[in-house]
């Protein structure tokens, strides 16, 4: 297991009590093509959050190790960039192949570490995969621009050129998917990479023909006596671009800091996603839809759907919903059955608490409590069953935080203009959905609604990679937003283990298009 999260973790220096294996591996560096232990002697332990043993070990890398990482990136570039794009593309058709061979594993890996449900892991490596294979198609995606005699006997044409060294920041969510998101794309350019942090994909990248140092890991953390590997990354001249998706106070830092050195960078942040339900929706999808995309991974999902605001007769669903949410399973990620696992860290579960606290103290009804929740054989897990809080306004805390946890708040409106009017008035906007079987409702949320990713019937908006993942006001920053709204209105299917529970979801989207016309 090679996932590095120091976001989820705590140095090996803590007190917090943790059953550690009698000797936790720990995580090499990747430079210049081979592995390599670090030279610190401070680690990062890396915690089961289902059982608080210590599964790996990741070090606290030395500057001397960040720049070799860079310095094996910068030599390798001019090779790579000159090396044909069909060869690079080759080395992504192995590369999906090997991630395909070793998902079971990889899956594995990601609950052990991350805590997720196998499924739920499945569905991580798999999305990430799909970022392969569009990479694996990238000399059409390069393809440039010409017109013949802009002037006399004079062509223009314009190309596509990889930047040099870009660097990818990760957060704990996804360890598969979001790495992926990042330097296939990057590589398959002609650019080189360097990696914090990572898990094992790189080991697969190798052996799937990367030439040394076009992929480079090194790992680390921003609070660190040693070095702060976030700010070397934002400050190194060598780095040209930097990929970051984690959340608002470092997404913003890493974007000023690395902006105000030239680079370009693509900042994707925290979100707070809400739900329209109109009364016309169709009840039963759409309250499984609701359970799914609020609860599932435990709510540890920038797409999670964390607010739902039901319109007019459409609160009577309430309580069917806090039906739903009470029947789902908690337990660790390996069990069968299992719809929801742990929250990542001890301090992520006493933040999650303390929200739920203070919308009870400013006046939200508690529905459901999932905080008390003791899962047998896993007493010492970070779990939180789903919590449910209702008669929610826009000056609570739980609000206007990002909540990152199994927790889901109601609101109501007596229009859906008024709806609109809140979600428009969060400052988050990664994603918003809206539940009807209305052409006309549908087409107006998706007109008026300022959010990146936008779900007509559809839970958990996220866009394949041949359109881009988006976001907007502070869920985005940076220059690489190609799209504004990427709208998913009926067929792209989000991998969710508990949607896929039902079975009614494809007819009511056939309906709804079929009354639009
Ligand atoms: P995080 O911001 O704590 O960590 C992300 C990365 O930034 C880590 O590599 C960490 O080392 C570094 N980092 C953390 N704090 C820093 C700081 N103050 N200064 C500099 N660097 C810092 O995020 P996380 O808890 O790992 O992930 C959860 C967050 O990521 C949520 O807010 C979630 O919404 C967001 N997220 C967004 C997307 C998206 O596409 N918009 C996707 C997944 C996750």
């Amino acid at each position: 297991p090679q996932i590095c999260a120091p976001g989820r973790s705590h140095f090996s220096t803590a007190v917090e009590p943790s059953s550690s294996k009698s000797n936790p591996p720990r995580v090499p560096n990747l430079i210049g093509g081979r592995f390599v232990d670090s030279k610190s002697s401070t680690v990062i332990d890396v915690i089961n959050p289902a059982t608080q043993e210590v599964v790996s070990q990741v070090p606290l890398s030395t500057d001397e190790e960040f720049k070799a990482a860079v310095s094996a990136a910068k030599k390798a570039y001019p090779l790579w960039r000159n090396t044909p794009i069909t060869t690079r593309q080759r080395v992504m058709l192995k590369f999906q192949e090997l991630i395909r061979r070793d998902m079971d594993k990889l899956a594995l890996n990601v609950t052990t570490e991350q805590g997720k449900t196998l499924k739920d892991a499945q569905g991580d490596v798999f999305r990430g995969l799909e970022v392969v294979e569009h990479a694996c198609g990238m000399a059409t995606l390069q393809m440039g621009e010409y017109v013949s005699n802009v002037s006399h006997g004079i062509d223009t044409y314009s190309i596509r050129e990889p930047l040099g060294v870009c660097a990818g920041i990760c957060p704990f969510n996804f360890p598969a998917m979001i790495p992926l998101w990042m330097f296939p794309v990057a590589v398959t350019c002609g650019n080189t990479f360097v990696l914090k942090p990572s898990e094992k994909d790189p080991e697969l990248a190798l052996e799937a023909g990367l030439p040394e140092g076009v992929l480079n890991i090194v790992h680390g953390t921003h609070v660190c006596d040693h070095l702060d590997i976030v700010n070397s990354i934002c400050d190194d001249d060598d780095i040209k671009a930097i990929s970051f998706v984690g959340s608002n106070v470092a997404g913003m830092h890493i974007y000023s800091r690395a902006a105000a050195k030239g680079k370009r960078v693509q900042s994707n942040m925290g979100a707070k996603n809400h739900a329209i339900v109109l009364p016309d929706a169709n009840v039963d999808a759409t309250l499984n839809a609701l359970v799914a995309a609020g609860f599932g991974a435990a709510g540890q999902r920038c797409m999670a759907l964390s607010t739902v605001i039901f319109v007019g007769d459409a609160k009577s669903w309430k309580a069917k919903l806090v039906e739903r949410a009470k029947a789902l399973k908690v337990n660790a990620g390996t069990e069968p059955d299992t719809d929801l696992g742990p929250v990542i860290s001890k301090q992520a579960k006493e933040r999650i608490h303390k929200l739920v606290k203070s919308g009870v103290e400013s006046g939200a009804k508690l529905l459901l409590d999932g905080r008390n929740i003791v899962v047998p054989g896993y007493e010492s897990g970070n779990f939180i069953g789903p919590t449910i809080l209702s008669d929610i306004t826009t000056n609570m805390e739980c609000y206007k935080e990002e909540i990152f946890g199994p927790v889901l708040l109601f609101m109501e409106a007596d229009s859906l203009e008024e709806a609109i009017s809140i979600i428009n008035s969060n400052k988050y906007g990664n994603g918003a959905s809206i539940f009807t079987t209305s052409g006309v409702a549908a087409r107006k949320f998706q007109t008026e609604i300022e959010a990146g990713q936008v779900g007509i019937n559809v839970p958990i908006p996220v866009p394949l990679p041949f359109f881009s993942f988006t976001g907007n006001k502070a869920s985005f920053a940076g220059d690489l937003n190609f799209y504004d709204n990427v709208v998913c209105c009926s067929l792209v299917e989000p991998f969710d283990p508990i949607l896929e529970k039902n079975t009614q979801r494809i007819a009511l989207q056939t309906l709804y298009l079929k009354e639009d016309k």
